[in-house]
């Protein structure tokens, strides 16, 4: 299968002859393909064809001009994507358990009760799954409330796809970015994909981690062993909202880990998964709606959170156009606004992508969109860091020799240093420019 495979699950789903297992791989982290030769007699390429990351296959651009281009009302922007309308707000009941305004399961519930859909496809806690997550078919509000907040971790949804694909019905499904790109190519090859899934609710995603991580959280920060449950998104009360901690539950015991506390393990790209350096959609372009963290000064300050939304689909618009429901503190927001609340992540996926190394082992990578951007040492470096510290974290902070740790700290500790300097030397510069 591919090697940019992050083990989204979609090949295994659609594959007509089951011929495709998806098996976790303690070596990387994550799920991985497995194909039966025996029953991938035909070479259909069907599976192939659904892959997000298969070079060949249609990017982000040609799928959403053919899905929203012929819209009316519809607007478009380079980095956002097509876009109807921009909000920010929350939903008081749900915001308390949800990652950031509570708003996306709010809208899955609000899509249940109105009749629009018979289930929505969401991840919720799974103690018997390696990652502890898993994708679920949720088919009534206390499911949808239980599955809300941010999974780090992969989690493939081959299981629950097979189940719509095996039982008639309208679902909502949650999906990253590629995975979004990966159901719409899906539902193009099959067409009772197409007429079962009626939504996609995306999520803003800068990256994902492997299993690595939370093995590195409990056994180097910790001192214990794997969790029986994780949280990502624990809010604190006294805190900003950025300012979450994540929760790693034992049987009998807990701890609580402050994110910022380890803002390396983000801002350095451990654990990431080696698709993420090689994703360009920061906005979930192929989703029918985008959710994301209100990112921005006036939103932050309160700990209970918010969320923003982009909607690129007149039923959720008219959804979120509802005023007469006073749990739903929602406004219009400016698009400008919006990108500047994801400003992290694009420097990452749309500026970073142009000067991030070939894989070594590359055949193709898909086609990206870069910023065309003076070229910068400072970035190359950036880049190059930071994709070797991902490499290192892929297999060396592994096992318990702690060997790659070493390693992986030596070469954090060298980045920041740099960092500070290049900090240092920009806002000099600032100082002694002349005015104009
Ligand atoms: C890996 C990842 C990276 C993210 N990166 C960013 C970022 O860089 N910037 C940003 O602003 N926001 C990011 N988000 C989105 C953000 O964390 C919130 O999920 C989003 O704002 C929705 O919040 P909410 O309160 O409206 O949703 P909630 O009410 O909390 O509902 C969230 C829904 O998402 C589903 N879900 C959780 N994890 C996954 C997953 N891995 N795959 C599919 N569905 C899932 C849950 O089942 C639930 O239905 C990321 C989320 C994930 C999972
Ligand atoms: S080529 Fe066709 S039959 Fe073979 S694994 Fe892929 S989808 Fe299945
Ligand atoms: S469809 Fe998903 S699981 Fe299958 S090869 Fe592509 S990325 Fe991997
Ligand atoms: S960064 Fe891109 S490839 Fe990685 S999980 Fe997010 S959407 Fe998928």
């Amino acid at each position: 299968m591919n090697h940019l495979c992050m083990g989204c699950g979609i090949c295994a789903a659609i594959c007509p002859h089951e011929g495709i297992r998806m098996r976790f791989s303690q070596t990387y982290g994550c799920y991985v393909p497995s194909v039966s030769f025996e029953e991938c007699e035909e070479g259909c390429g069907v599976c192939a064809r659904a892959c997000p990351f298969a070079p060949d296959n249609p990017n982000t651009v040609d799928v959403t001009e053919r899905l929203f281009g012929e819209k009316q009302d519809i607007r478009h922007d380079d980095v956002l994507g097509y876009y109807l309308q921009t909000f920010a707000g929350y939903s008081a009941e749900h915001r308390l358990k949800s990652a950031s305004g509570g708003l996306l399961t709010r809208m899955l519930e609000s899509l249940l009760s109105r009749g629009e859909i018979d289930g929505a496809i969401c991840v919720g806690h799974d103690p018997g799954s390696p990652t502890l997550f898993d994708f679920r078919i949720c088919s009534n509000a206390e499911d949808i409330r239980s599955c809300s907040g941010s999974c780090y971790q992969p989690v493939e949804m081959s299981r629950a796809l097979r189940q719509v694909l095996d039982h008639d019905g309208r679902f909502a499904v949650v999906a990253l970015p590629c995975t979004a790109r990966g159901l719409r190519l899906a539902m193009e090859e099959n067409p009772e994909l197409r007429a079962r899934i009626r939504f996609i609710l995306g999520l803003v995603c800068g990256q994902m981690k492997s299993r690595h991580l939370v093995e590195y959280l409990s056994r180097n920060i910790a001192h214990r062993e794997f969790p029986t449950e994780v949280s990502f998104r624990l809010k604190r009360l006294n805190r900003p909202a950025n300012d979450y901690a994540f929760r790693l539950n034992w049987k009998d015991d807990y701890l609580d880990i402050e994110k910022n506390g380890r803002a390396r393990l983000w801002g350095e790209r451990w654990f990431t998964l080696e698709a993420c350096d090689y994703c360009d959609d920061v906005f979930c372009e192929c989703a029918d709606a985008a959710f994301m963290d209100a990112w921005l000064p006036e939103y932050t300050a309160d700990p209970l959170g918010h969320s923003l939304v982009i909607v690129r689909n007149e039923v959720l618009l008219g959804l979120l156009n509802q005023v007469d429901d006073p749990g739903l503190i929602i406004d219009r927001i400016d698009p400008g606004k919006v990108i500047l609340s994801q400003a992290g992540v694009i420097h990452q996926k749309r500026r970073m992508a142009a000067y991030r190394p070939v894989p070594v082992h590359s055949k193709h990578i898909p086609r990206l969109r870069m910023a065309q951007w003076k070229w910068r040492p400072d970035y190359a470096l950036e880049a190059w860091m930071k994709s070797r510290i991902r490499c290192m974290t892929e297999y060396g902070v592994h096992g318990n020799t702690g060997s790659g740790a070493h390693l992986v700290g030596l070469m954090s500790s060298a980045w920041n240093m740099v960092k500070t300097f290049i900090e240092l030397a920009a806002h000099v510069r600032r100082i002694m420019r002349p005015r104009a």
